[in-house]
């Protein structure tokens, strides 16, 4: 995340900042992965960026005794990987109006929100992981995923 100025970016080095030996060595260790398609449109690209992902979730989906939601990405921002925000965001338009027709308590809707979006976030580390870390980073993440699914199915939230 040092730019050809020498300064170190926290989230994104931007246009024209990205050292070219560094452009280069991710298209020499990792372009070969990739399918045919990808790796033109690598090839066309004369300005790079480079923006880190992260992820981040809420303790809490409702505030005021139900007067006020966290939705969407606003609740929890997932790795894109699993691609699964626009689920969410759809998940919580269903339930919301469910909650608001008084078909289910506001504890159901905080239960079933927070808990799609724990095991979502921990399923996009498992994906992740899968080409950032080493095996046992990966391995660790997976087990994570695992037994919060698991956990899931007995109504605990990990
Ligand atoms: C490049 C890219 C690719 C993606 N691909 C996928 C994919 O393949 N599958 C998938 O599931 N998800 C994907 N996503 C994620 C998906 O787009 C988001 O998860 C989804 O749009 C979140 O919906 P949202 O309503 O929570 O937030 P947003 O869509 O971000 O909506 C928030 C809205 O609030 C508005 N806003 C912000 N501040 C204010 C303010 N102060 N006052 C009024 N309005 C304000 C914004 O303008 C925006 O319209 C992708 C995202 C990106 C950026």
């Amino acid at each position: 995340m040092t730019d050809i100025d020498g300064v170190q970016h926290q989230r994104t080095v931007p246009f024209g900042k990205v050292q070219p030996q560094v452009w280069q060595k991710q298209i020499q260790n990792h372009a070969i992965n990739f399918a045919a398609p990808i790796k033109e449109v690598l090839s066309k690209i004369e300005s790079p960026f480079v923006t880190a992902i992260a992820d981040c979730i809420s303790p809490q989906a409702s505030f005021y005794d139900g007067k006020l939601f966290l939705v969407g990405d606003a609740l929890a921002l997932f790795r894109p990987h699993v691609a699964q925000s626009i689920n969410q965001a759809a998940l919580h338009c269903l339930l919301l109006e469910r909650y608001l027709k008084g078909e289910i308590t506001l504890s159901a809707y905080e239960e079933e929100v927070l808990s799609f979006a724990h095991t979502t976030l921990l399923w996009s580390r498992e994906v992740g992981s899968e080409y950032l870390h080493s095996i046992a980073g990966h391995l660790y993440h997976k087990m994570r995923h695992r037994v919060a699914r698991r956990a899931q199915r007995w109504g605990v939230r990990l």
